[in-house]
């Protein structure tokens, strides 16, 4: 299969006071055109910053991508210089992030900003540009689009805000959109909104979407396929029934307890992942989940997981001597 991105053996560290961080510790993934792929994991685990590596946004220093390839559409995206990344940022890649006020500028107005990329990558003159933000704003479910882009990013709520990050992206009709947590700042209703929309994306445009998040339950319904990070590494992967049916990771099991579910029992509590997400200044020689799982063996701290059933799973659990152990979901 040809693939849209292909990112293999990847490192990134920042240089700290305290050491070197370790974020991403030779993550191995593809993209294939139309595919809307997952990465989920808690905070701090490596999942945004494999995002940003693939757009060269790792801010240097303190950090810097130390190893591996990200292949874009058959170019290797490391050798890019300043000048060439930006000719892809917002133009073959469009990026959603997860607080839009941060990323849009207060004093521009917001007709401004979305045609900015428009001018710059398709070389449109302000008044195309203008109607193709307005087709755009269409297209995300903004009324009254031609009002709306005189306005400033603090005349839109946090849902419309999102809403315009969402036709920015979509302006140069990119390949690969990442959407870093694009719904952790948005109640519920506007959050299952703004998910159906990046869904349509995909139908639409046959748009490629890395969606990032720390919430299981947003990718429900979502993905193709979900990639589970934890420590830098990538732990498990699968499509989404697999994964979210036949879970094979003990992190990925704690993940799933602790979703809200419809059908549990009045007075159920959900359960936590007890414990903290190890230091990544450590240099792991064994499991790094090792702290915090329940069914952690002797091997397990003597060896680091190799990948079991293909690519799916690292953990020692899935060994062929391996004991059986069960996964129950659902709440305590
Ligand atoms: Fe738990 Fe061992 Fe599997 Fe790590 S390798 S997740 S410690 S069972």
């Amino acid at each position: 299969m040809e693939y849209l991105l292909q990112i293999s053996n990847l490192e990134v560290e920042f240089r700290t006071y305290a050491g070197v961080v370790r974020a991403v510790r030779g993550v191995d993934f593809v993209v294939a055109p139309g595919e809307v792929v997952a990465i989920v994991g808690e905070s701090g685990c490596g999942k945004s910053v494999t995002a940003q590596s693939i757009m060269q946004l790792i801010p240097s220093p303190p950090g810097k991508i130390t190893g591996g390839s990200i292949i874009f559409n058959g170019e290797e995206i490391l050798r890019k210089n300043e000048k060439q990344m930006q000719k892809i940022r917002g133009n073959s890649i469009g990026m959603i992030f997860q607080d839009p006020m941060t990323y849009l500028n207060p004093v521009l107005t917001i007709a401004t900003q979305v045609t900015e990329n428009l001018r710059l990558h398709k070389g449109m003159t302000r008044k195309k540009a203008l109607q193709r933000a307005v087709e755009l704003f269409q297209l995300v479910g903004i009324p009254e689009p031609e009002s709306r882009l005189k306005q400033y990013p603090h005349q839109f709520s946090g849902g419309m805000r999102q809403r315009v990050m969402i036709a920015m992206a979509l302006a140069c009709e990119p390949q690969l959109i990442i959407a870093d947590e694009p719904t952790t700042a948005l109640d519920v209703t506007v959050q299952a909104q703004i998910l159906e929309l990046i869904k349509g994306l995909k139908e639409r445009f046959r748009t490629a979407i890395i969606l990032i998040t720390h919430d299981l339950g947003v990718v429900a319904g979502q993905a193709d396929r979900i990639l589970v990070m934890y420590a830098g590494q990538i732990v498990e992967t699968g499509t989404l029934d697999q994964v979210l049916k036949e879970p094979l990771h003990p992190y990925t099991w704690g993940l799933l307890k602790s979703v809200p579910r419809l059908d549990a029992v009045k007075g159920q509590k959900l359960t936590p992942i007890w414990g903290q997400p190890p230091d990544l200044l450590q240099h792991f020689t064994c499991c790094p989940f090792l702290p915090r799982c329940d069914y952690a063996m002797g091997i397990c701290s003597r060896e680091m997981p190799p990948f079991f059933n293909g690519s799916r799973v690292r953990c020692w659990l899935n060994h062929p001597h391996a004991p059986t152990v069960e996964f129950k979901k659902g709440v305590s």
